[in-house]
């Protein structure tokens, strides 16, 4: 067989995107996949939890259905018909990225690789070569030590997408993106949650402001969490999985899941054998996501960057363009748009008010609550969006919470990444009523000339 101008292992985001590009750039591709087109996000990750998390958003509008009006109630999930609505999905986008594969004549080849030499990876006893090999192998879900994944009453979220059964209780172990979704999704499927979170904070990632108001939110809806103590220990009996804590508190309900984080997918695949530069199982690269191989690159959660799906397309789109010579600019990471899914959506963009102080801006912030914004009267939700900003200088970062902030992040970022100032994004006129109108509010507000803001 000839040799392939890309080789690439893994065929999750970062893998596929990679692939396209290439093929669309006229490159010989191979992609080499063991398990599902589509990888992580598509099966068994972000589609199917958004899938999830909208099945309990009708749960909610059934539920707060006479606030507005409407003569409906909620009476209960039906787990068999949200698992074939949310199947539905996935095999249909499924189908469609196979076709898109199979259209750009790309080598689809099935089977577990392993990396056997620079140039090469073995898949079932076959050696295929490629001028440049791209790792994407993508990552698992960590657990900690004394925690041992049944897939029944201790799960991760590999097994909490394929749930059967709402359990009446459930104890999510760990509150970044993925434990607040899946508590979120939860609570509104009818689920009694509690969240135990070893930082001082929910999404912790997030700005300090932010994670305030989302706590407050959560409270509301009554959501448990407990945060700044870690977990000591978890034992199975006959009420469910009991978790006790390093304070001594404990906590029993029918299902825990673990959701303490991802690690890279890297052991036993040959990449320690041809010299790759690691660090903790990620493999390392520059910023154009060479490894320390010449000819080997690795893109996704398996290099320590943002572990997103958009990151992986967005590495294995410059990863082709890279080696077919576009020279493309590096990512920047502080510009990348991050969201998480719950009730309220959390959304930001850019710099934290903590990071920016600590890289020496002169910082000033304004928070414009949704209070002001009539679409967020109608939707009934609650929660602000704030800007960090450079003292007369653009703005450095675009936190928000509420109901649909997430679809906000389509301004935020090019006010982030274009390195508007308030002034810029104020004249913006903003259709009335949207909840885009509170991203103009801000910035008019920033810029000294607030219309719809209180005090
Ligand atoms: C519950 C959950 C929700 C998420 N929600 C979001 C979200 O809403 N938005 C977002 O942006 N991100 C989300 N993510 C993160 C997102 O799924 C990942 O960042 C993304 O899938 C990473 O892509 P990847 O290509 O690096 O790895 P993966 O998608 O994990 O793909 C790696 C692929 O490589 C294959 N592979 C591994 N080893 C081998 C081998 N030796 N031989 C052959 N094939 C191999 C695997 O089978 C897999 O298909 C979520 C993740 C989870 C777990």
């Amino acid at each position: 067989m000839s040799e392939f101008d890309l080789l690439i292992l893994g065929g999750g985001s970062g893998g596929y995107a990679c692939a396209l590009r290439a093929a669309q750039l006229g490159l010989s591709v191979a992609l080499v996949e063991e398990d599902k087109l589509g990888g992580t996000c598509l099966h068994r990750g972000c589609i199917p939890t958004k899938a999830l998390l909208h099945a309990g958003e009708v749960a909610d509008s059934a539920r707060h259905a006479s606030e507005f009006g409407v003569n409906a109630s909620f009476i209960s999930m039906d787990m068999l018909a949200v698992n074939a609505y949310k199947d539905g999905v996935i095999s249909k986008l499924h189908k469609g990225l196979q076709g898109l594969v199979k259209s750009r004549n790309i080598a689809y080849i099935e089977g577990h690789g392993r990396l056997v030499a620079k140039n090469a990876i073995e898949v079932n006893g076959v050696q295929y070569t490629g001028k440049n090999i791209v790792l994407a192998t993508g990552s698992y879900a960590r657990t900690l030590p004394g925690l041992e994944i049944d897939g029944v009453q201790i799960v991760t979220s590999d097994h909490a997408t394929k749930m059967e059964k709402v359990p009446a209780t459930a104890i999510v172990l760990g509150g970044g993106v993925i434990g607040c979704e899946f508590a979120s999704v939860w609570k509104s499927f009818g689920s009694d949650v509690t969240i135990i979170e070893a930082l001082p904070r929910l999404v912790a990632l997030e700005d300090e402001s932010t994670s305030k108001q989302l706590e407050r939110a959560f409270r509301k809806r009554g959501i448990k969490f407990e945060v700044g103590t870690r977990f000591a220990s978890a034992t199975k009996g006959p009420d469910g999985v009991t978790v006790t804590l390093e304070n001594g508190a404990t906590f029993t309900a029918e299902v825990l899941l673990v959701s303490v984080g991802r690690g890279p997918v890297s052991a036993n695949l040959g990449y320690e054998e041809a010299g790759l530069a690691m660090d903790r199982g990620y493999v390392l690269v520059d910023n154009k996501c060479r490894t320390n191989v010449p000819g080997i690159w690795a893109v996704g959660d398996l290099i320590p960057t943002l572990q997103l799906a958009h990151v992986g397309f967005g590495e294995g789109i410059l990863v082709a363009e890279e080696i077919a010579g576009l020279n493309p600019r590096p990512i920047n990471y502080d510009g990348v748009p991050r969201v998480t899914y719950s009730e309220p959506e959390v959304a930001s963009v850019g710099l934290t008010t903590a990071i920016a102080k600590e890289r020496g801006y002169d910082v000033v912030e304004l928070t414009y609550d949704l209070a002001g914004n009539g679409k967020a009267n109608i939707l009934k939700t609650a929660g602000s969006i704030k800007l960090v900003a450079e003292k007369n200088g653009p703005v450095l970062g675009i936190h928000m919470v509420g109901a649909r902030v997430g679809e906000l992040l389509a301004e935020a970022q090019l006010i982030y990444n274009w390195e508007a100032e308030a002034d810029d994004v104020a004249p913006l006129i903003h259709a009335h009523p949207t909840m885009s109108e509170a991203m103009g509010e801000a910035h008019m507000a920033l810029a000294g000339k607030p219309l719809h803001a209180h005090g």
